[in-house]
């Protein structure tokens, strides 16, 4: 099995969204202002990294229910 990969729409910084997303737009669902969702709706990435430290607690509630864990956080410090 391939290593899934940082989706190519994902905002440039430390949170992405990898190959593995199915679609179900959970984390939209927690995150409006940082999710969006591609032309045919397959997949979810980040639109926009946390502008605040609000967003950014959303962001880690839809990595924490994301049922295939394919939101990561790079590392990075923000
Ligand atoms: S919750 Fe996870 S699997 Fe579902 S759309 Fe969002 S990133 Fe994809």
């Amino acid at each position: 099995m391939s290593r899934p990969s940082r989706l190519e729409e994902n905002a440039p910084g430390k949170y992405y969204v990898t190959s593995d997303c199915n679609g179900c737009g959970i984390c939209f669902s927690y995150a409006l202002q940082n999710f969006m969702y591609s032309n045919d709706a397959s997949y979810y990435f980040i639109y926009n990294q946390p502008a605040d430290e609000r967003e950014e607690a959303d962001i880690r509630r839809a990595m924490e229910v994301c049922p295939m864990s394919c939101i990561m956080d790079d590392g990075a410090v923000s």
